[in-house]
């Protein structure tokens, strides 16, 4: 069973990746974007750990739908708002449980994923954060670290894509040939999870 202290690892990971990784994401964000991927995370991240910090939130649930709330009025852009409906709405799935499964985990992951396609509009094979996220989610059945792998093959797998949704999409064809930077910061939120699991 997964408590709050595993849901409070995994988003000190996720931070501490983003902050290692920023200059990369907003390096990925360069050419299909505007320079700003990794700073906009960075901000969120850090917010997300100081109000973790502040509250200590006691569940699962309550764990993901502050750091979510947090990301929506932190990150600007598109990314902020998507991150921040996946993590509010997967906690919002867990209830107020103080522990969970891992096959609830996935599940609620599962309506968190849908709930930044619906928001979005972003469908696998846009080019976006989604494609990272939803492989992740289909693998998770079989752990963590099958997740991870899934994820990261994702984000390398959105290079040969031309994007649809977001700012990238406005380059059209000129998108292509650039790994997606949502879709790269999407693999490291997910390896953050299996770090969280000690694998
Ligand atoms: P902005 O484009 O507003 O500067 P960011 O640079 O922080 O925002 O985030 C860009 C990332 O957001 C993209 O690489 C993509 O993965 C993701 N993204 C953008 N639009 C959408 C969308 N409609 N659905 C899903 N993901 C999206
Ligand atoms: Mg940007
Ligand atoms: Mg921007």
């Amino acid at each position: 069973m997964l408590d709050a202290d595993f849901f409070h690892r995994w988003m000190a990971a996720t931070a501490a990746s983003v902050d290692r990784e920023a200059e990369r994401l907003t390096a990925l964000d360069s050419p299909i974007g505007d320079a700003d991927h990794g700073s906009n995370l960075q901000r969120g991240f850090t917010a997300v750990s100081a109000a973790l910090e502040e509250e200590a939130p006691a569940t699962p649930g309550a764990v993901l739908v502050l750091a979510g709330r947090r990301l929506i009025s932190t990150v600007g852009g598109a990314s902020g708002p998507l991150y921040g409906t996946l993590l509010r709405r997967t906690g919002k799935a867990l209830g107020d449980a103080a522990e969970v499964s891992e096959e609830q985990l996935a599940q609620a992951l599962r309506e968190g994923v849908d709930a930044v396609m619906q928001l979005g509009g972003a469908a696998p094979g846009d080019k976006t954060m989604i494609d990272a996220l939803v492989p992740a989610v289909d693998a998770l059945g079989d752990g963590f670290g099958a997740a991870r792998t899934a994820a990261e093959q994702g984000a390398l797998a959105t290079t040969p894509l031309q994007a649809r949704k977001g700012r990238a999409s406005y380059l059209g064809e000129r998108s292509i040939g650039h790994q997606d930077p949502g879709a790269t910061s999407s693999a490291l939120l997910v390896a953050g999870l299996a770090e969280a699991a000690g694998e």
